[in-house]
């Protein structure tokens, strides 16, 4: 048991004081063989075998990090240290770590990837979505997607990042490509299927063709949507079915309709606004008008090279104007909704035990103190993890 939580969110409003975050003050919280058994006022907390003091800590679910491109290697920091300098970010710089991941081995791949990942859950983070796109022929994209899964259940296969120098005018053949023989290499790796829809990468007929494509193998969709400028990203992923449109931050009217109306989770990044000093989505736009948001770090050595669930939240809370409390539902029970999960993301009876005990009195101190490393402890199936691997 897990006992003397100053404020439990529960990530339900079935709980606690009926808000979308489920709060319960002064309360416990038991886990039995790795998932939660019960949660509630203190007081009322059924007989343990063991009880931890939380001393008054808040308690929250572990964050669901739903996009993220953690299979790479080289650095970028020298075209970050350009764009501070002035020039503005381009999609081209993805063909820098193609060239760079190619070229390393599956030691130093998998290396980087347990940093990374051992990274995130150290800031609170329990189910990561990994994704493909570094690899862009066959064989790269099928080992990308092999060491992720040694990571996650959440697999994404991106060959569909951008279209690599080899196919350089050849959009069709690569498109044969991705769909074909690539495919089928990275089916048996990857639950998911993503393309990078925008006017530097894919358009959307052909962010159709690669879609279907995997959906008819079993994959399903997401879709990197309306980052750069306007476009028809949101509007297939609401024609497919889309687990979820990410990015969003050129929406017309009818883009939020189609969020409004569908099952399709707008997830948005900030860390990619605040790496790349552009203009951030509209979050409030967004949930005013009934569209279920999600928050992601989308770490990658280009667009955005955090890592942190808590900055992303202080950067919602701040540069999004979402309250601490809709920010952290987003980057909790939003994360795992844009992945189709309803097991992570809440602490309710019959959940996984994934939690983060945080060294302050209420969630609101992660964006009320930005930047200061808050998550005292990660637990993973009712324990402080130690295992690199994420839900
Ligand atoms: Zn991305």
């Amino acid at each position: 048991m897990l006992d003397g939580i100053g404020l439990l969110a529960t990530g339900s409003a079935e709980y606690g004081d009926g808000s979308p975050l489920g709060e319960i003050a002064d309360a416990a919280l038991v886990a039995d063989d790795g998932r939660v058994a019960w949660v509630g006022p203190r007081q009322q907390a059924p007989a343990a075998d063991t009880r931890v003091d939380a001393g008054g800590r808040c308690v929250l679910p572990g964050f669901v990090d739903s996009h993220s491109h953690l299979v790479f290697a080289g650095d970028r920091s020298a075209e970050f240290d350009a764009r501070m300098a002035g020039r503005p970010y381009e999609a081209g710089g993805i063909r820098t770590t193609v060239a760079a991941t190619r070229a390393a081995s599956d030691e130093e791949l998998a290396a980087n990837l347990t940093r990374l990942v051992a990274e995130m859950r150290r800031q609170g983070t329990t189910t990561v979505e990994i994704k493909s796109g570094y690899g862009l022929t066959v064989r790269d994209e099928a080992r990308a997607l092999a060491l992720a899964k040694q990571h996650t259940d959440e697999t994404t296969f991106l060959g569909a990042h951008v279209v690599p120098a080899e196919y350089a005018g050849d959009m069709p053949g690569y498109v044969e490509l991705v769909t074909g023989e690539m495919l089928d290499a990275c089916v048996p790796h990857a639950r998911w299927i993503d393309v990078f829809c925008e006017r530097a990468a894919f358009d959307a007929d052909a962010a159709r063709t690669i879609l279907t494509a995997g959906m008819a193998r079993g994959l399903q969709a997401r879709i990197h949507a309306n980052q750069l400028g306007p476009g028809l990203g949101v509007q297939l992923a609401g024609e497919l079915g889309a687990a979820s449109a990410d990015h969003c931050t050129y929406l017309s009217d009818a883009d939020v309709d189609v969020l409004a109306s569908s099952e399709t989770v707008a997830t948005l990044l900030p860390g990619v606004e605040f790496s790349t000093r552009s203009p951030y989505p509209d979050a409030r736009r967004l949930l005013d008008s009934g569209v279920t948001v999600a928050l992601a770090t989308d770490c990658n050595p280009g667009s955005c090279f955090t890592s942190s669930m808590p900055f992303c939240i202080a950067l919602a809370v701040r540069e999004m104007r979402m309250t601490p409390a809709e920010a952290v539902w987003s980057a909790t029970v939003g994360g795992a909704t844009a992945l189709r999960r309803t097991d992570v993301g809440r602490l309710i009876p019959g959940a996984p035990a994934d939690l983060v005990v945080l060294d302050a009195p209420s969630y609101v101190h992660l964006a009320y103190r930005p930047g200061v490393p808050l998550v005292a402890q990660a637990w993973q199936a009712g324990r402080p993890a130690s295992t690199p691997r994420l839900r």
